[in-house]
């Protein structure tokens, strides 16, 4: 099912201009599986992308003074034609279309249906108003580095230069979070 949508959404593009984009998603909020499936349905229809992989969903506690229940975090690799601007504008489609309201309030985090974080897109370094990637915080985020363990094992880190495995391990060998074990 997956594959025809995703083949038809980009028949018209150029496949060497086509990027690999690694996703973060996660949601914190309601019905947390139905908000990730609805997420991923509503990416896979998007002209311009096509889904490769998704890993599983890690259901974890909240996280950085985030007050609020648990999460679910996952990674997502797709090709897209579009650029990191159409694709973070898709991604805040997205969110809001599911209901996503401010996520900020006076500076600190309140909970979210979705949220759909740009990881990677290709080997791409980019800083500006709008964007920041690779996404800053993915080094020091278990529940995103496992996840991609799972999907980009080998993907090396355009700015760190050390690939995802790496980076794991060097996060998750001077602490004792449990979760670190079940990936490598
Ligand atoms: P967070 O994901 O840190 O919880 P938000 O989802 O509310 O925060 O995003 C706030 C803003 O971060 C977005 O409006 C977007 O312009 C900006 N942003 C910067 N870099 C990225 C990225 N790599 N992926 C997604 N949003 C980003
Ligand atoms: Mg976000």
């Amino acid at each position: 099912m997956l594959k025809n949508k995703t083949n038809n959404n980009l028949k018209a593009s150029n496949l060497s201009s086509l990027k690999t984009v690694y996703l973060g998603i996660g949601t914190n909020k309601g019905t947390r599986e139905t908000n990730i499936s609805s997420a991923i349905n509503l990416l896979s229809n998007i002209k311009g992308i096509k889904l490769l992989k998704i890993s599983k969903m890690l259901k974890n506690p909240p996280q950085e003074g985030i007050k609020s229940g648990y999460f679910l975090n996952g990674a997502i690799k797709l090709l897209t034609s579009l650029t990191p601007l159409e694709l973070l504008k898709v991604c805040k489609k997205i969110e809001k279309k599911q209901g996503r309201k401010e996520t900020r309030i006076q500076r600190r985090k309140i909970s979210r249906v979705i949220d759909l974080d740009i990881l990677f897109y290709g080997n791409e370094i980019i800083n500006t108003k709008e964007l920041t990637i690779p996404h800053p915080m993915i080094e020091k985020r278990y529940f995103v580095l496992i996840p991609l363990m799972e999907i980009a094992k080998r993907f090396v880190h355009p700015l760190l230069k050390k690939s995802i495995k790496e980076l794991y391990i060097d996060y998750c060998a001077p602490t004792s979070i449990k979760n670190c074990a079940s990936a490598v």
